[in-house]
């Protein structure tokens, strides 16, 4: 039996299912750069209020106590394990030997942490490859940075011919954003490599569990030894973007640069080339798209099952202070009773982090041993492999392509054929039942918690 945290109204306790309400105040945040109260540590009842149950935790895991916004930086670890140059991957087949990441020289790429320019010999040549693609990109006007509620005339029309999935969670057929089989978890860690990537890594070695890690192309740069151990390791390496932006607020061309510098940058440390794709906060729309699918990208988004049922953790916040442990181990156990619901038919992925300790903390003390001690047991893998492909494939030069054609030949795709959530993926059976019941006193509950209206959709 999940408990349901004190402040909700009564109509808001479902016996044992029980419902992650913890998104679109970060998202939308984030998305304008804009401060705010949604979110913030001053919004959130004290922490007593959230409960949670775990069936295992970490012996060695931080006290929760010390899970907090501004803790000491704990002493960071070194690989287990590092590769020379020249070495042969054993994960994939036929992949080549490593490249050298001595060899790359920063000034090579854009700035750190900002939109790429466009106007560079490689960005020109990506946007010609591009415009020669055959694929066609939707006249969708670029969005103003803050989300729906900045952009009523895009959110009247997000769930129709923009398929616009951060601000209504409509899915495309393109996007993939749950595991065909129930139970199955498609591990998935965001926005690193960081220096905390490392204790992750040796937690997931010790476990035998691998994950997808849709890194920043920035932090590639900074830390390309991480990625290398990543993916020698039989973790699946996909993009998420140069410098982390909200993408539907981009032109095409700087959403071209954004995806390509990525890619290159990966290509350049793995000598390959990722096949998939995670849009920053999951916003996306046709245009975004088409344009990656005219770079051979992939969408991958993560679970939602309501506007206020999310898979995602909130674990982004722990860091800033604009959540707490408990929050978000309560978060966790909405989503594991949303998993295995009887009503929830498919697998699922979740949004988690690798980009700050404290995020790592949660991941490896907590979340995965209770994950781990799961009854019913969940299968943990990477997104590539939870949807029954090989690792081979989240690699464009190791792809096979007569059984799994990149997208940009894949005439049977169809982009600008928009499918709203509540039809399109799947996965949304117990929203379904649950929206037409409950979703005013959702979004009530959703309103006192996060200290700001999220009902502008
Ligand atoms: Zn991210």
């Amino acid at each position: 039996m999940k408990s349901v945290v004190a402040l909700l109204p009564p109509a808001f306790a479902l016996g044992a299912q029980a419902y992650n309400i913890a998104l679109y105040p970060r998202q939308s945040q984030s998305a304008s750069g804009a401060g705010g109260a949604s979110g913030s540590a001053a919004a959130n009842p004290p922490a007593s209020s959230f409960s949670f149950t775990l069936a295992a935790t970490n012996p060695t895991a931080v006290p929760l106590a010390s899970i907090i916004s501004n803790a000491p930086s704990q002493a960071t670890h070194a690989l287990s394990t590092t590769f020379a140059p020249g070495t042969n991957p054993t994960v994939v087949s036929n992949a080549p030997a490593l490249p050298n990441p001595s060899l790359l020289a920063p000034s090579n790429y854009p700035a750190l942490d900002k939109v790429v320019p466009t106007d560079s010999p490689e960005v020109q040549q990506w946007i010609q490859q591009v415009n020669s693609s055959g694929i066609t990109i939707p006249n969708i006007a670029v969005n103003q940075p803050g989300g729906c509620p900045a952009n009523l005339e895009a959110a009247a029309d997000a769930d129709k011919s923009r398929c616009w999935w951060s601000c209504t969670g409509c899915v495309a057929p393109t996007d993939i954003v749950d595991c065909p089989e129930k139970l199955t978890w498609g591990l998935t860690y965001d926005d690193g490599p960081s220096l905390y990537t490392p204790d992750l890594l040796s937690f997931l070695e010790e476990k035998n569990l691998k994950s997808t890690f849709f890194v920043v192309g920035s932090r590639v740069i900074s830390f390309p030894a991480i990625l290398q151990a990543e993916y020698m390791s039989g973790h699946q390496i996909a993009v998420h973007t140069w410098s982390h932006p909200s993408l539907t607020t981009l032109t095409n061309e700087q959403i071209i640069g954004e995806l390509g510098w990525s890619k290159k940058v990966i290509k350049d440390v793995l000598g390959v080339t990722p096949t998939h794709f995670r849009p920053p906060f999951g916003d996306i729309d046709n245009r975004v798209r088409a344009i990656a699918k005219a770079m051979d990208l992939t969408p991958v988004i993560w679970t939602r099952i309501s506007p206020q049922a999310t898979f995602d953790t909130d674990d982004f916040d722990l860091h800033s202070g604009a959540t707490t442990a408990s929050h978000v181990l309560q978060n966790w156990n909405f989503i594991e009773g949303n998993a295995t619901s009887s009503s929830f038919n498919t697998g699922f992925i979740l949004l988690e982090h690798d980009l700050f300790q404290e995020s790592v903390d949660i991941a490896t003390g907590y979340i995965l041993p209770d994950a781990l001690a799961h009854n019913p047991s969940f299968k943990i893998e990477p997104v590539i492999q939870c949807i029954n492909q090989p690792l081979n494939n989240a690699y464009l030069e190791l792809n096979d392509n007569s059984t799994n054609p990149p997208p940009v030949s894949a005439s049977s795709v169809g982009i600008g054929s928009a499918t709203p959530s509540s039809s399109g993926s799947g996965n949304t059976g117990a929203a379904l039942s649950l929206t037409p019941a409950v979703g005013p006193m959702l979004a009530l509950a959703v309103t006192l918690l996060a200290g700001t209206s999220l009902l502008l959709l």
